[in-house]
């Protein structure tokens, strides 16, 4: 990966640089062809008529400055729309993926903190690290990461999958996920989640692999479950629906690139 993280800009305003730049869930793309877009790459773009504004520097990609912002709604370049993250998120390589949900949890930051949750004061940013520190009483505001769990749940030759009444598309089944509770172990998380969310309970809870979940602070941390006992009875303003599936009858499920599809992929593996 040639995406380098670094805090500290430049100490000049770099001629070319990239932007990756938000409005709500969107991000601006340079629509290059039909089938090709980019993350906007400008040269001269410290011009104030360009409408780029909030912005910061959070490291290099091959040598060239990244910065996140926002722009002026009436100043988006020709050939260059909005689109919303996620599709972004499923669609580019790896690298752009990265950077692009760091860019966004930075910005976020950025924007989101500018006033003293404390005392409402005016908050400073920090030159060193991604803080913004409040003069009054010295509150330091960090990027917020918010960790939750994501669990695949075996029971023989079968896996556990379920639709959330708050799942983009409909008809999408996935594994169980759900955040983690102040004063709560992981373990613990993933035991009441899937007791709250469906009525069983698990065993065996084994780590599987993290991911960064930019939707918008969440740290993704992955397990494997073994059923225990019980009869799943959904938590119906959690669940739309849920069963047990085998490898050959699954229904529609997320692709690779999320860790959701990668617990369900490493299932279909294990009974080949
Ligand atoms: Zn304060």
């Amino acid at each position: 990966m040639d995406f380098i993280k670094s805090v500290i800009p430049p100490p000049f305003l770099p001629p070319t640089a990239y932007f990756f730049i938000f409005s709500d869930n969107h991000i601006l793309i340079h629509q290059i062809s039909d089938t090709n877009m980019a993350i906007p790459c400008m040269e001269n773009p410290w011009d104030k008529s360009l409408g780029l504004k909030n912005l910061c520097y959070f490291g290099t990609y091959n040598t060239i400055p990244c910065y996140c912002g926002n722009i002026d709604k009436d100043k988006i370049p020709p050939a260059h729309n909005f689109i919303n993250i996620r599709t972004l998120y499923t669609m580019a390589e790896d690298v752009f993926r990265h950077m692009a949900g760091y860019a966004r949890q930075i910005h976020d930051w950025n924007a989101n903190f500018k006033f003293c949750s404390k005392c409402g004061t005016q908050t400073i940013r920090k030159a060193t690290e991604f803080a913004r520190v409040c003069p009054a009483c010295d509150l330091h505001h960090y990027p917020r990461i918010s960790p939750a769990i994501i669990t695949a749940i075996i029971k023989e030759n079968k896996i556990l999958l379920a639709r959330g009444v708050n799942f983009p598309n409909k008809k999408m089944f996935s594994v169980l996920a759900g955040f983690v509770e102040p004063g709560e172990t992981l373990e613990e998380c993933v035991q009441r989640e899937v007791f709250e969310e469906v009525g069983i309970q698990v065993k065996n809870i084994t780590y599987f692999k993290s991911q960064s979940w930019p939707f918008p602070d969440s740290l993704m941390i992955g397990f494997t479950a073994q059923y225990d006992h019980g009869q799943i009875s959904m938590d119906t303003t959690e669940v739309l629906d849920a069963d047990w599936f085998d490898a050959d009858h699954l229904p529609m499920v997320p692709g690779k690139q999320v860790l959701a599809g990668e617990l369900i992929n490493w299932f279909v593996r294990s009974q080949e």
